[in-house]
């Protein structure tokens, strides 16, 4: 089947199912840019693959707010599942069509105890979305992307077809201002003065994540909700939030019951141990 013919059905059948965001990077790109290790490459995961088309599913901005919480937890796990769902129907559709495809999930781990000795996924789905141009990896080491800055989820589908790419995004989206590092509570991201890219403390964050899931209420996500990239923060416009995200730890340190914060404090008591 013509090459574009194809990839017009994959948009229209992926966006007519809910997608909200896809992007199409050959397999050489891992290794034209070099910086994923061969094993962790399409082509090493799966050897016919010639392509990989990234899906991407926005997280509602104030129901990422809420983090840690049952409504931010719950969303978390349903994105994961839909774009799971996403990706098995992408997958079927191609088969069908005669392009032999395959598709890595989602988050790629069962639970957390594994990165104590291996501490990343077997393939990176932010690397697979920056080289389908979908966004550019920001200070918090998330990819960050116009529409919905880094509250987005991903999953990749590889395939033997060589389907019309798109271009990895030029110019970085991440201004550096810093929200990421000042809000994290484990302080896990450091900015560098000589790349965009942050120093990322894997065992703090992993730390964070342990006690959230003792807690029933993993993940954080602290770091995607503040950061200031993103059109959603149009739609759900909101006079000085950033300021209020700033303030938000001191400020329920000093008084948990603090009225500013009182629907995501209120969210965050219910629901969980
Ligand atoms: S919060 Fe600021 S520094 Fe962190 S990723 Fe977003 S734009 Fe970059
Ligand atoms: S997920 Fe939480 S603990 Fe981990 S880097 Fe982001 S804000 Fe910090």
């Amino acid at each position: 089947m013509d090459p574009q013919a194809l990839k017009e059905i994959i948009v229209r059948f992926v966006r007519e199912a809910g997608a909200d965001m896809v992007g199409i990077a050959p397999a050489e790109r891992w290794d034209e840019d070099g910086r994923v290790p061969p094993d962790f490459r399409p082509a090493a995961l799966w050897a016919p693959a010639r392509s990989v088309i990234v899906l991407g599913l926005g997280m509602p901005l104030p129901m990422v707010e809420t983090t840690p919480s049952i409504v931010h937890m719950e969303l978390y796990r349903t994105v994961n599942r839909k774009l799971d769902l996403l990706a098995y129907d992408l997958t079927m559709l191609l088969n069908r069509r005669g392009a032999a495809s395959f598709f890595f999930p989602r988050d790629g781990f069962s639970s957390l105890k594994p990165f104590h000795e291996r501490p990343v996924a077997a393939f990176s789905h932010v690397m697979a979305a920056y080289y389908a141009g979908l966004g550019t990896i920001g200070a918090s080491h998330c990819l960050l992307t116009p529409a919905f800055g880094p509250r987005v989820r991903f999953v990749s589908i590889f395939t033997a077809a060589d389907l019309p790419a798109d271009t990895p995004l030029e110019k970085d989206l991440c201004i550096r201002c810093g929200a990421c590092a000042d809000c994290c509570p484990k302080k896990a991201i450091t900015l560098r003065k000589d790349r965009v890219v942050g120093d990322y403390d894997m065992p703090a964050c992993l730390e964070m994540a342990e006690e959230l899931t003792r807690r029933r209420c993993y993940p954080c996500g602290i770091c995607t909700k503040v950061c200031p990239i993103g059109e959603d923060r149009r739609l759900y416009r909101e006079k000085g939030i950033l300021k209020k995200y700033r303030k938000e730890a001191e400020a329920l340190a000093a008084d948990p019951n603090d009225p500013q914060y009182r629907s995501w404090t209120h969210l965050r008591r219910y629901g969980t141990p």
